[in-house]
């Protein structure tokens, strides 16, 4: 699997809901598990390695075992908001305060089809709302003020240029 980074398109892509799980889902599903622990990530979305299906894993144990690996992930409902420093594999070296609903209601299908509704909080909370933005097409830069984004411009400008390097090799 390879890091799909800023600004590649298809990170903003929307992503389709999974109908069916097939074995080659559930393959490629626990190896983005794998990938997100080599990467030392906490969440990681579909489309960030390529993949344009409702897909999450997630870890923000630090433990790197018992992931959990959402399909079709929905927030049911939110409230309360809190603003924390957020980042984001995709944007690497980027780090900035996002708020975000406090509390959630939320639902998501494990690999065997079965659907699970929980409330999550804390650091769990963000890192639900940070994976289901990118299953839209949305990444953590577009939910700052703009005067935050303003002083992100040079690294967001590296983050351009490193691109287009990697794009005319
Ligand atoms: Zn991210």
């Amino acid at each position: 699997m390879e890091l799909k980074k800023y600004p590649q398109l298809i990170l903003r892509a929307k992503c389709r809901p999974i109908l069916e799980i097939t074995n080659e889902d559930i393959a490629r599903a626990n190896e983005m598990l794998e990938f997100m622990y080599a990467v030392n990530g906490a969440g990681l979305a579909g489309p960030q390695v390529g993949w344009k299906r409702q897909i999450v894993t997630l870890d923000v144990s630090g433990e790197k075992k018992g992931g959990l690996i959402l399909v079709n992930p929905r927030i049911i409902s939110s409230e309360g908001e809190v603003e924390a420093e957020e980042g984001c594999l995709s944007l690497p070296g980027l780090w900035a305060p996002v708020k975000r609903a406090e509390k959630l209601v939320v639902v998501a299908y494990t690999l065997a089809g079965e659907r699970v509704e929980q409330h999550v909080e804390g650091l769990l909370a963000r890192a639900w709302q940070h994976e289901v933005d990118h299953l839209n097409g949305m990444l953590f830069i577009d939910r700052l003020a703009p005067t935050t984004l303003l002083t992100l411009r040079q690294k967001l400008r590296e983050l351009e240029l490193d691109q287009k390097e990697s794009e005319s090799k």
